[in-house]
């Protein structure tokens, strides 16, 4: 076991674990969200024969070198149809976008530069050779990688995936997350407060998102009160169904603080313990077999940013993601900023917004800096990294932002 590790070798211990997860074939109606698990490639060229971009009419580039000018419309070939009418000079076919563009049309007239009366169409602009016309191949060809494995599947790649004939894509199992809340003084938000000291489970619902944002299935498991016994049947159910458990609470140094000792009794091996980090010190990983272990601290603000540095990326890794970080931008801080010690790698909770004029992100620290205070991270967040050794930083200087906006 290491302990108080750098906020870098707690990264590398943890992204050097070597699992991972099953693949399984799902439906594209399922396939949001989910990490691809192999390359989808194009099974025919994009468009596979010349079609319309536009509704217009196909015509002999020559015919229209001098506007206005008359031709005759030969025919109509709608989107979808196999007919295809070959024109002559003189000649003008109706095509609208997406139709099939003959090999005699050597240029498209949009539709607005016309006027057809009585079987002829006034032509009143030119236009160049191959003018609207979509070439085969133009958005992909035949064989061509459209999206990597490793691809957190988004709206556009479920569409690929379908235009390319593949109503079922292999993805990765989804990590089954375990999620135990400690915390003798904790109250499920349907339950009454009866005194002053209970407050309620913030934590067992932040991280029931944060494990659905980051592509796992969550299982929760409820509030255990600060009792070894009960700490320790519960985390050893959990830890039998979970991929990975999460527990919240109870990782400090406090006499009630249960959870690393029942972890050493259920048997799995500590990796770390404790980051030089703020928020989010007490951090306890471990591993036992392929299952992970995550101790996150009690604060809701530290059970965020540890959960964003460091179980963010486990699940991605597990699920075979090529990208397993949170986005990291530059920005420019706009106001000074100071702290009195600078021992650890801290996360200060920021707030952005992107100024088109600068080109640039533009940071403010919020006001509220409190391990407590999650009201804070409300709406637009983000953490600005101030390293190590670093005591101040002035406006105007430039800085890493971890944008851990999901939703
Ligand atoms: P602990 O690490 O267990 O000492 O908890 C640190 C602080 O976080 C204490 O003030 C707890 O009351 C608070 N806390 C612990 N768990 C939760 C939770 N699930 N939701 C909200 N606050 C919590
Ligand atoms: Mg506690």
């Amino acid at each position: 076991m290491e302990v108080y590790v750098s906020y870098e070798r707690a990264l590398e211990i943890v992204t050097s674990q070597q699992f991972l997860l099953p693949a399984e074939r799902v439906s594209l109606f399922e396939a949001y969200g989910r990490v691809l698990r192999e390359d989808i490639r194009a099974d025919r060229d994009d468009p596979p024969v010349p079609v319309s971009a536009m509704d217009g009419y196909g015509v002999k580039s020559s015919d229209v070198e001098s506007v206005p000018t008359k031709l005759r419309v030969k025919g109509v070939i709608p989107a979808g149809s196999e007919e295809i009418i070959e024109i002559e000079r003189g000649e003008a076919v109706k095509l609208f976008t997406g139709s099939v563009v003959p090999e005699s049309v050597e240029t498209i007239v949009p539709v607005e530069w016309t006027e057809e009366r009585n079987g002829y169409v006034e032509i009143k602009r030119s236009f160049p050779e191959g003018a609207n016309v979509r070439l085969p191949g133009e958005n992909y060809r035949k064989g061509q990688v459209l999206v990597k494995e490793g691809t957190v599947l988004g709206a556009p790649e479920v569409g690929i995936a379908a235009s390319v004939g593949k109503p079922y894509l292999k993805v990765s199992v989804k990590p089954k997350i375990g999620i135990v809340v400690t915390g003798s003084e904790l109250l499920e938000p349907w339950e009454s407060v009866e005194s002053p000291v209970q407050i309620r489970n913030a934590n067992g619902y932040t991280l029931y998102s944060l494990v659905k944002e980051a592509g796992g299935e969550p299982v929760y498991f409820g509030i255990v009160r600060d009792n070894k016994e009960k700490t320790l049947k519960v985390l050893s159910e959990a830890l039998e169904t979970c991929d990975v458990l999460l527990t919240s609470g109870g990782v400090s140094m406090g006499d009630y603080d249960f959870v690393k000792d029942v972890v050493k009794e259920l048997g799995v091996e500590v990796l770390f313990y404790k980051v030089q980090v703020k928020p989010g010190k007490p951090v306890l990983f471990g591993k036992k077999g392929n299952r992970f272990f995550f101790g996150l601290p009690g604060f809701p603000v530290s059970v965020f940013t540890s959960f964003n540095l460091f179980v963010y990326p486990l699940l991605m890794k597990i699920q075979g993601a090529a990208e397993i970080f949170r986005p990291r931008v530059k920005g420019i801080l706009v106001e000074d900023f100071k702290r009195r010690k600078a021992d650890r790698t801290e996360f200060v909770r920021c707030s952005f917004s992107y100024s088109s004029e600068e080109g640039k992100f533009l940071v403010s620290p919020l006001r509220r800096q409190g391990s407590g205070v999650l009201s804070a991270l409300v709406e637009r967040r983000a953490l600005m990294v101030v390293p190590k050794g670093v005591k101040s930083l002035n406006r105007g200087d430039s800085v890493d932002l971890i944008l851990v906006k999901g939703l």
